[in-house]
């Protein structure tokens, strides 16, 4: 069911709460050193300001273990934010419920901010206390949740709140449930759905759910050894799934029911040891030798999956396919963010490593979407009801 978003409200006039993702970096000197998120923010904010809203701003920084903590405030947030908007009036409630809020808030005009301390000093948040989600919501009239990395979580700010007031979606949450709604729900096909990364435990909802809806499942990074076991290949000393070696035989005999096209790396790059350094050489991924572990995919795989990610219409890719941060091991990553540039169907990356590989490698404006949440995007694509969604008011 689609959710309503702010541009399906009034908000003129109203104090609207919006919950949005200042989880930024903070430098030595206590300064935000990179404000990406603030950025990513100012749609909404912008929308909201130029509706004349009174707009609220709830965040959390960090982990301040349920107290406060001036090493996590949002106080240095507050100051990018004035920066970023420089002819609109910031006020900072050095809490995020109580007296210092309530009267930032009875004070503030509209068209103004105010922006909340962050709302991990209290315990109560994580714990979803409603109790304090009451508190959080007595402040406003209206809860907007645009925060993506956190919808996962039943929290306060990202669940609890939105009992006591009309919620809708952002900007930032409205495009990530667009993007990828559609692709889960009505891809363009040929759909090709890229897995990688380390365990895959980790991502055996997500290969479950992907199999039956993609066309072709493409396997890299550490998972695919746990595979290759499970076909009876010899992996060396490459990263295994023990426990899930059972299970990847199912999800291949699955695909083959199915029809899914599952492409595992046909070649693999091994290296003597796990090091950056390490003297490494190309095999075919049935003859890594005994002493040896896999680390990358091989220039004939990246071809191989290249072809495939250029026909196709719809992408969806989570997990880098090697040790992307040791530059030796890097190419089949760098291999795959290129195709993925180059494919002219929508191409969807779902946060997290594969998402940093994309924008070092400047590929970002190529993309259709990069997810800013790695948990929330995966249990997306999971096809789990993520909680802070799920409380959103329907269309
Ligand atoms: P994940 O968080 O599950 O997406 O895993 C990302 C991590 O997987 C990265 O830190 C990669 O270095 C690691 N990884 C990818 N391929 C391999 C591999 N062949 N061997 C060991 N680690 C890998």
């Amino acid at each position: 069911m689609a959710k309503k978003t702010i541009q399906d409200i009034s908000v003129s006039g109203k104090k609207v709460l919006v919950r949005v993702d200042f989880n930024v970096p903070i430098n030595d000197e206590g300064q935000v050193s990179d404000d990406k998120r603030i950025v990513a923010a100012l749609p909404t904010i912008q929308y909201l300001l130029n509706q004349n809203a009174k707009v609220i701003l709830c965040s959390h920084l960090g982990r301040p273990k349920g107290k406060p903590d001036p090493k996590f405030s949002l106080a240095p947030v507050g100051a990018r934010l004035s920066e970023l908007l420089p002819d609109v009036k910031i006020w900072f409630a050095e809490d995020t419920i109580g007296e210092s809020a309530k009267s930032a808030i009875a004070d503030m005009k509209d068209g103004e901010i105010v922006l909340l301390e962050n709302v991990r000093f209290h315990k109560e948040e994580t714990d979803n206390d409603p109790d304090f989600a009451k508190q959080l919501a007595s402040l406003a009239d209206v809860y907007v949740s645009d925060a993506f990395g956190t919808v996962h979580r039943a929290h306060a700010s990202t669940a609890g709140v939105a009992s006591y007031l009309p919620a809708v979606a952002g900007f930032l949450i409205g495009k990530e449930l667009g993007v990828m709604g559609e692709a889960l729900e009505n891809p363009k096909r040929p759909f090709v759905a890229i897995l990688g990364g380390a365990k895959v435990s980790d991502k055996i909802g997500v290969i479950k759910n992907l199999l039956s809806k993609c066309d072709s499942l493409i396997i890299g990074g550490g998972m695919a050894y746990t595979f290759f076991k499970a076909q009876g290949y010899e992996i060396g000393q490459s990263l295994l799934d023990a426990d899930s070696i059972e299970l990847a035989k199912e999800l291949l005999d699955e695909a083959k029911a199915r029809n899914v096209q599952l492409l595992l790396p046909v070649d693999t790059v091994v290296a003597k040891e796990f090091k950056a350094d390490a003297e490494h050489k190309t095999v075919p991924s049935d003859r890594i030798p005994a002493d040896w572990q896999g680390l990358d995919i091989g220039s004939e795989s990246i071809e191989l999956f290249r072809e495939v990610i250029l026909k196709a219409k719809t992408v969806i890719w989570n997990g880098p396919m090697g040790v992307f941060e040791f530059p030796a091991f890097a190419l089949g990553t760098q291999g795959v963010a290129k195709a993925c540039a180059e494919c002219e169907g929508t191409t969807i990356i779902g946060g997290g490593d594969s998402a940093s590989a994309v924008k070092k490698l400047g590929f970002a404006d190529r993309m259709t979407h990069i997810s800013t949440g790695g948990g929330a995007s995966l249990e997306f694509l999971e096809g789990k009801t993520l909680p802070g969604v799920a409380v959103l008011n329907d269309k």
